[in-house]
Parts: C-alpha cells; structure tokens; sequence
C-alpha cells in the first residue's frame, strides 16, 4: 500500500486505476519524453530567473537559463536518448526558449520577488499523506497569499478552466493548514498560449477540494485491498505508455502479477531494515521487538535476490514496451 499521494497520482488514479498500477505498484517507470524534458527545463529556467538581480531578469538570460539547465542534463542517462539528430534536439530548444519568450508577455519577473519558488508542501488530512510541490507562491499588493503553477501546454478554453486547478486547490488547503493562512487566489500560467487562468479561493472550495481528496484516497484504498485496479477507456489512451501491456487493447500482454509480487517484498524488507536503522540497529531495539531476531545477511541476500528479479521483469516488459 502506497504511504503518500500526490495530486497527480490522485488525478492518475481517477483517470484510469490501471495505468496508476502500471506506474505505482509494479512500479514500471515511464521514460522521460521530450515533452517532460521541456517542461522540466523550462520550470527550472523559471524558477533560477529569480535568482538575479532584478535589471537582469531579461530574456535574454531566461533563454541563457533554458540553454544552461540543458547542458547540465542532457548527457545524462535519462535524457541522453530523447533525439534521434542534433536538429530534432534544436527544434526541441526553439521551442522551449518560444514558451519562455511567451512567459514574458504575460508577467515581468523584473517587478516582482516570489515568496517562495518549488515549495514542498504536505500535510495529513485524516489518514491520508498528501504532498507535492507548488511552484511558486506570491504576495500580491493586498498582502495576499497567491499559489502559481506553470504549465508548458496548452490552456483550455475558460469555461472547461475548472478542472485543471486540482492540485492547486489541495496545496491552497495544505498551506492553509500549516501556515494558518488561506491563500486567496490559484493562478495557473500556460506558455504554449501565453494565457493565465485564475480562481479565487473560499472555504466551500478547499472543503470540496478535501472531500474529493478523501473519495479518491478511499477508493485507492478499496482497490488495495481487493486487488482490483479496473482499466478505464479514456480519451488520452493513446498517449498512455502503458498501452501495449493493457488489458483493454492487449489481450496477451505480460502478466505483471510476479512484478507485483517481488515490489511488495522488496517494500516489506525495506520497512524492516528503515526501522531497524532509525533506532541505529539490531542492538537499540527492544528485546520484546518483533524485529529483534533479525537476521540482517539473510534479508540483505533475499534484498539482493528479489532486485535482481525484479530488475530482470522490468527489463522484458520495458522491451515490450518499447516495440
Ligand atoms: S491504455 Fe487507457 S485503459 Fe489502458 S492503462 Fe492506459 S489509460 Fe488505462
């Protein structure tokens, strides 16, 4: 059973319970697009702008900012594969430095400081670990709290604006709980359209926000316990990863149930050796623990044995995925 969720995990799992599994329960790891990688570099360009100076926070440096993020990751194994030619890679940069050019028409970082840039937010609300990180948080003339998220896509037309401001909404109610301060706007900035989306924040929302937090965290839990994660036929389909493995379009995919299996093993060990180090080993432990009698080689070795089966599953189901 998964400790923590985040908004998109929530939203993940309302989507389609299935692919939620493929991605959090057997744990098969989506490579990272070029998409994704815009999007990264572009948050990261961003969020250092307001590291300079206030004169300097031109484009020309957020472009220098784009071009600088890259350097620095593009080599690594993650990204290292995303192109298949030095002008795909370059048309993918025009792109990224267009949005930041298109971030500029729409706020002027040379006027403003944030309060606070990539925040980790989190909270308990019942027995549910909610966290995530917000963008960026801003104190407007008025002294308000306002919570902004950058989005590289496209903005929907206004009146399907709703939605899309779910995380917003549960971050507004985790800083509210921890600071005593309830935000009073969701500001969400899309670069593709050079559009802002706003909402004002009031208690009937964030209760709202709460109650459908809960729901979604109660039916993740129902499905835990019965195993059942249901496929459900949505319209980005076709842009799931998962796809080829799924039930709904592949009726002779790769079982994940030993993949499953082994994650939940692995998970269980891990508990045990984090409990036994947190108290700094088997010596500190009470004698009337049930962790006491440990045998640390022999779980270490079944560590090392459930790894590399586990590694050797992904491994096939990550090649059937990728032809
Ligand atoms: S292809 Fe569709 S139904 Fe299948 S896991 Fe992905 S989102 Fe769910």
């Amino acid at each position: 059973m998964i400790k923590n969720l985040s908004p998109s995990r929530a939203s993940q799992f309302k989507t389609c319970p299935k692919q939620f599994k493929f991605a959090n329960i057997d744990k098969i790891k989506e490579p990272t697009n070029e998409v994704q990688a815009k999007g990264t570099t572009v948050h990261e360009a961003l969020e250092k702008i307001f590291d300079l100076p206030k004169e300097e926070r031109n484009l020309e440096n957020l472009h220098n900012l784009f071009r600088k993020v890259w350097t620095d990751v593009r080599a690594s194994d993650e990204h290292v594969h995303l192109f298949n030619d030095q002008s795909e890679e370059r048309e993918w940069g025009l792109d990224g430095l267009k949005l930041l050019s298109n971030y500029l028409t729409l706020e002027n970082p040379a006027l403003f400081d944030p309060l606070e840039r990539e925040r980790w937010v989190r909270g308990s609300i019942e027995d549910l670990n909610l966290r995530g990180i917000l963008d960026r948080m801003d104190r407007n003339d008025k002294g308000e709290l306002i919570i902004v998220d950058y989005k590289s896509g496209k903005a929907p037309n206004a009146k399907y604006k709703e939605p899309r401001f779910f995380a917003l909404k549960l971050y507004a109610l985790l800083i509210k709980n921890e600071i005593g301060e309830t935000p009073a706007e969701l500001k969400l900035i899309y670069l593709q359209n050079s559009t802002i989306h706003t909402m004002k924040v009031d208690e009937e929302m964030l209760r709202n926000a709460e109650k459908e937090i809960l729901e979604i965290w109660n039916n993740i839990k129902v499905a835990f316990e019965s195993n059942n994660f249901p496929t459900i036929k949505n319209t980005l389909c076709d842009w799931c990863y998962y796809k080829p493995i799924c039930p709904e379009f592949n009726k002779n995919a790769p079982s994940t149930v030993e993949l499953e299996n082994c994650n939940e093993k692995i998970d269980e060990i891990n508990e045990t050796l984090e409990a036994i180090n947190l108290v700094g080993g088997l010596d500190n432990l009470p004698d009337n623990s049930p962790l006491k009698n440990t045998n640390l080689d022999e779980i270490n070795k079944n560590l090392e044995e459930l790894n590399i089966t586990k590694n050797k599953i992904v491994k096939d189901i990550e090649e059937f995925l990728r032809k």
